[in-house]
């Protein structure tokens, strides 16, 4: 159930409402909006609430909420959420472009790549220190060790840094290394993952499971924002269809889809939702015009030898910067903002 305030509610009145519904047992999470305060009730409310609440002065609506999530619904929070990391907004004006390896492989390897990401106009240095592989035998990453690569090469070149976490027990260490952790699709619906990342305030990217619907996609957001970690970012990085041609099926409508359902930012993964090189540029600027708030993209200085298979998948660091110069035309056309020499100029603060 949500509670709809006019935006000139003083503090006091909105306090003294909260004050009432928590007398029933029940949570309220407070959301202000440009024109109105939305306050979410958690929790089994007492049928006598909905109309206690409709009769108290300040009181604009009560309006039963009926899907299983709440708090990352746009019921709850009308406007769309940003997150700021270190003078980085993530669902704002600005389109945000997360570049790097598949795996983090060695000190130079990093270094040169968060190099290229940052001139080529990137705001974040992607790449994975643990690894999900399908075969226990596969390459597994290289572990803390990667994350202190990652951490040093991300500051030299003034990047934020995203790396995926696999268990709860790792949360806190890579939390201590990265900017922002990213929850793999296989770990989708991993809850005691999900519930550790809601206790801590690091923003989370969380990948849809490839075969995950958008309503246990933002069931699975959920977790993390009901832990009380607001900082969650929906991306979609394709789904498994009868397609064999392609790895997976980038699922662009999800965009638009998310973005009705949720006020949370949607990044577009297309090299994941590919899985083959010369389709990574088409989709990316597919994703811009559906209305993606930033891309995760794969780049690699020499995809041949990289040491997972997700070479095939990744751009050349040249493929990479002319797609960034095209988002800069692109963006606007869209209703965003990207400045490829504004961004490889920007200190992090
Ligand atoms: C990755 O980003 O390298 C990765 C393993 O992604 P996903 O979980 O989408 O497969
Ligand atoms: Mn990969």
């Amino acid at each position: 159930m949500i509670v709809i305030l006019s935006s000139k509610t003083a503090e006091e009145r909105v306090q003294e409402i909260v004050r009432i519904i928590e007398k029933h047992e029940v949570k309220a999470h407070i959301s202000k909006g440009e024109d109105k305060i939305v306050i979410g009730i958690i929790g089994k409310a007492d049928p006598m609430l909905a109309e206690h609440l409709r009769q108290l002065s300040g009181v604009e609506q009560v309006v039963k909420i009926s899907k299983s999530y709440k708090l990352a619904s746009r019921d709850f929070h009308p406007s769309n959420t940003v997150i700021r990391v270190k003078g980085v907004e993530i669902g704002g004006d600005e389109l945000t472009v997360m570049g790097g390896p598949c795996a983090v492989e060695s000190p130079e390897q990093i270094d040169e790549i968060a190099r290229l990401v940052k001139t080529a106009g990137g705001q974040v240095l992607r790449g994975g220190a643990f690894k999900p592989r399908t075969g226990p035998y596969s390459f597994q990453g290289v572990g803390v060790e990667g994350l202190k690569m990652m951490k040093e090469a991300g500051e030299k070149h003034g990047l934020l840094t995203i790396t995926e976490v696999m268990t709860p027990e790792y949360v806190d260490v890579c939390a201590e290394y990265a900017d922002i952790l990213q929850v793999g699709t296989r770990n989708m619906q991993n809850f005691d993952l999900l519930r550790k990342l809601g206790t801590i305030q690091t923003p989370v990217l969380l990948k849809r499971g490839f075969s995950a619907t958008y309503d246990e996609f933002l069931n699975a957001a959920e977790y993390i924002l009901a832990g009380g970690n607001p900082n969650v970012m929906l991306c979609e990085r394709g789904i498994r269809t009868f397609e064999p041609y392609t790895r997976n099926t980038l699922d662009l409508a999800a965009i638009p889809v998310l973005q009705n359902l949720s006020h949370l930012p949607v990044i577009s993964d297309p090299s994941h939702g590919t899985g083959r090189r010369e389709l990574v540029e088409p989709m990316a600027k597919a994703s811009v015009a559906a209305g993606a708030n930033g891309l995760i993209i794969e780049m690699h200085t020499d995809p041949d030898n990289s040491m997972t298979g997700d070479g095939v998948q990744s751009l050349f660091p040249d493929q990479f910067a002319r797609l960034l110069q095209d988002f800069e035309k692109l963006a606007p056309l869209f209703g965003k903002r990207f400045d490829t020499k504004k961004q490889a100029q920007a200190v992090l603060a």
